[in-house]
């Protein structure tokens, strides 16, 4: 998180009426649809990811219909497990999660559906669990080629920010988001984009009538919210888009992918001798925003983690769900840059050495290559 950002958040808060604050509530909001490329409108609620796909759900789908839930990961799993708690059926694409779903077997499963049961297709554009990304794209082909009339919901909380997401060129009909991923925000603001299709399904169901009803949020004035907007997430949220667009998109987005690069390259070079190893597969499916790294077959990823953080205050995330202790992860979203990148993997390294994991050694020389192939002398 940028100085910039908490140094915004850390004020005083204001009235909602007030200029200042209606001033940012503006910015997140036409910066918010103008980053995940969207002309539609935009509900936010004050609440983490499991918030933003609840309110999703029930708005978008009754009680009792189907959606087929696109296997990926951890976050697929809790999605489908949230939908199951709200009263939604869900039926299970499976997928390989070192590789991510096998676009035919959605076109296939939807062909299969002829009585359109499958309300709504869910996909988790890029798993932080797994460190997979799926080509949006190609999965909207998948289902415009099956003729299926679902809806496309696309949860894209560690993709915004870090990678391109065009929900309305990719024809996306409901996105869903929230603040401390790429947004480099403290949790607690959700959102989600949508399109006149799902406004549309939304106003035909009987959809729950609690805090998260998109039809009451539209009959007040911010057009969004239920209850206190959160004011100080607000006034950060503002600073880090005008952040995103003084640097540019497409340099956000080429920074994101370089310092991936360099990640990835590291753990290429330590896999040799039995170290460990990128879980994701599929190299045209690397994430950009999170690297999760499985541990030698025998080796617990715990002792590396704790082993940084205690000695050189660097915190790794751990991994999730099964893959606790098989894996870790290296985030590489929001506010770093080589210097950060190169610091962590040098202490990776390090800890490797001290506790004798077997790997290659080289991984952080193989990540000085990497960024010096794309070193320009820049100035700003
Ligand atoms: C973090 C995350 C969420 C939401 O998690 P919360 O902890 O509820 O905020 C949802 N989907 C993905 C892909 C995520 O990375």
């Amino acid at each position: 998180m940028p100085d910039s950002v908490l140094n915004a958040i850390a004020r005083a808060a204001t009235d909602f009426n007030d200029p200042s604050f209606r001033a940012a509530y503006a910015n997140c909001m036409n910066g918010l649809k103008s980053l995940v490329g969207t002309r539609h409108h935009l509900f936010m609620y004050t609440s983490s990811g499991h918030g933003a796909w609840e309110g999703t759900m029930s708005n978008l789908i009754a009680r009792d219909e189907t959606v087929l839930m696109v296997e990926s990961g951890l976050h697929s799993d809790d999605w489908a497990i949230l939908c199951a708690g709200v009263g939604i059926k869900v039926e299970h694409l499976r997928a390989d999660r070192r590789c991510g779903v096998d676009v035919e077997s959605l076109r296939a499963t939807l062909i299969a559906d002829r009585e359109f049961r499958i309300k709504a297709v869910c996909v988790v554009h890029n798993e932080t669990a797994t460190g997979v990304m799926v080509a949006i794209p190609a999965l909207r082909k998948a289902i415009d080629d099956s003729g299926h009339p679902a809806l496309f919901i696309v949860d894209a909380v560690s993709s915004i920010g870090c990678s391109e997401v065009r929900m309305d060129n990719w024809r996306v009909d409901a996105l869903i988001g929230s603040s401390q991923k790429g947004l480099m925000q403290p949790v607690g603001l959700g959102f989600t984009a949508v399109n006149e299709a799902a406004l549309a399904r939304h106003r035909s169901i009987d959809a729950p009538k609690g805090y998260f009803n998109w039809s009451v949020m539209l009959d007040r004035a911010q057009r969004s919210f239920s209850g206190t907007a959160p004011n100080n997430l607000l006034f950060g949220l503002s600073e880090a888009l005008r952040l995103m667009q003084e640097e540019g998109l497409s340099n956000l987005y080429e920074r994101h992918r370089r310092l991936a690069r360099g990640v990835r390259a590291a753990v290429r070079a330590w896999s040799g001798d039995g170290g460990p190893q990128e879980y994701c597969l599929d190299a045209d499916r690397a994430s950009d925003s999170v690297t999760a790294i499985l541990m030698p077959e025998g080796w617990d990823a715990e002792p590396l983690r704790a082993l940084l953080r205690q000695r050189f205050n660097v915190l790794l995330a751990s991994g999730l769900g099964d893959l606790f202790s098989r894996t870790f992860r290296i985030g590489h979203m929001g506010d770093l840059n080589e210097a950060m990148v190169l610091g962590v993997l040098s202490c990776i390294e390090l800890g490797m050495r001290a506790l004798g994991v077997p790997h290659s050694p080289g991984g952080v020389a193989a990540a000085l290559d990497a960024f010096a192939a794309n070193t320009r002398h820049q100035r700003r």
